[in-house]
């Protein structure tokens, strides 16, 4: 693929990651499909604006230690930058650039007026203490502090952060702008503050709504069906539950420390109570433990990966023995398994659209913290379902014409909404 002639290849080392060659061989597929203009995919082909700052922070111990933290801007034809922030010790600048670009496709395919970005911190969050943790959070939003702003970059939860984090973050944006609250400058934050009914909860139930509408295509249905689980943190865990009220059996989860089967179904409600106890699934009465490769082997009908990026890829695709596969994280199959899977007709929804719930949630909480006006959580629920739902029917309906893969049609939709805004917006200067 031609990325730049005549450059110092170090000078560009962080656009050559794993996540984001993934995504960049799905740009160039989708592109080719749309035909699309060769200068706008020249410019889709990197991020705008890359951020690196050194995050020093305070320990318990009152030793200091500096952390590396990134903001990447992808892309903010259609709107505002918007994107998590994510703490976890695998972070660096490759890996928050492929998933800024996802977030810039997903925002796009899901028809939001909001651009891409992605945040993140390298820190294993678990090491650090509640003080420690607030800590971090302070000293990283401030080092971006310029950069963010309800109507220019809005960042929120992803792996290893959540509402408490996003409090901290909005006190601290709101302390530096004079003291004045300014709730529009993140999403997923906790009610009491300006967040979203249904936001701690939208990402999992999005996967749901999407899981029976793939199921329901490809004639299944999800009451009775055996569905594994890769991941309970916030995405896996309420995936399970609405999963569970829906009459699914959920077979197997994991979690860090493993994985959990039982052929019966878990008792889901007894999960999450045992989870918040004792903070691990490891031990769950009425399970055998199996391992992580063992957990995505397993023989079900859909498979939910909602955890981290490349969990299949072509060393396991073979050997998937799901029907239907969930995409509730971001980029868990590659794009080499997903032309194996999509040849096994394994059908995939791919994590654009499937985990959209949360960013969906957060544009409400955007657009109702700027109106100081609140909705109840059926009506966000409802919203949820009618805007993601949609982005699934165009894709799958142009999945169907051209005989592709979910992820090169949801790619192509994605593509084509940008190319156009691209278009009518043009080049600056000229
Ligand atoms: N971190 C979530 C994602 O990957 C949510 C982003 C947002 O709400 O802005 O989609």
């Amino acid at each position: 693929m031609p990325m730049h002639d005549n450059l110092n290849p170090q000078a560009e080392s962080h656009l050559h990651g794993p996540l984001f060659k993934n995504a960049l061989e799905t740009l160039e597929e989708a592109a080719k499909l749309i035909n699309c203009d060769p200068n706008i995919l020249e410019r889709l082909r990197r991020p705008r604006r890359s951020i690196t700052v050194s995050v020093p922070v305070r320990m318990d111990d009152q030793s200091v230690k500096v952390f590396t933290g990134y903001r990447v801007q992808y892309n903010s034809t259609l709107g505002p930058y918007k994107g998590g922030i994510r703490y976890h010790q695998n972070v660096d600048l490759t890996e928050v650039v492929g998933l800024a670009a996802l977030m810039t496709f997903k925002n796009s395919v899901l028809g939001l007026p909001l651009g891409g970005a992605k945040g993140g911190v390298c820190v294993d969050p678990t090491k650090l203490s509640r003080t420690e943790k607030q800590n971090l959070t302070r000293r990283y939003a401030s080092e971006i502090s310029s950069f963010i702003g309800p109507t220019k970059d809005i960042p929120a939860p992803d792996v290893g952060t959540d509402p408490q984090t996003m409090a901290w973050f909005m006190d601290t944006y709101s302390q530096e702008q004079g003291g004045y609250a300014q709730p529009g400058v993140v999403t997923g934050k906790p009610v009491e503050i300006g967040g979203s009914l249904g936001r701690n909860h939208a990402t999992g139930l999005g996967v749901i709504y999407v899981c029976e509408r793939a199921m329901e295509m490809i004639g299944m249905k999800m009451s009775g069906s055996r569905i594994v689980i890769q991941g309970f943190g916030n995405v896996g865990s309420f995936a399970a539950k609405f999963a569970f009220e829906r009459g699914a059996r959920i077979i197997a989860v994991s979690d860090v420390s493993g994985g959990i089967h039982n052929g019966d179904g878990l008792n889901i409600p007894q999960l999450i109570e045992y989870v918040k106890q004792n903070k691990t699934i490891k031990g769950f009465p009425h399970s055998q433990p199996v391992s992580n490769e063992q957990l995505l082997e397993l023989d079900c009908d859909a498979l939910l990966p909602c955890a981290l990026e490349g969990q299949i890829d072509t060393h396991n695709a073979e050997n998937i023995k799901c029907k239907l596969i969930v995409e509730g994280a971001n980029g868990p199959v590659t794009n080499a398994a997903t032309k194996i899977l999509h040849k096994r007709k394994i059908f995939i929804a791919p994590d654009v659209i499937a985990n959209g719930g949360g960013v969906i949630v957060s544009y409400f909480e955007w657009v109702q913290d700027i109106m100081s006006f609140f909705w109840d959580e059926a009506d966000v629920d409802s919203k949820l379902k009618g805007i993601i739902l949609k982005a699934f029917d165009t894709s799958y309906k142009l999945q169907q014409e051209k005989n592709i893969d979910m992820r090169s049609a949801a790619m192509a939709v994605s593509v084509q909404r940008l190319e156009k805004a691209m278009l009518l917006r043009g080049l600056y200067p000229r």
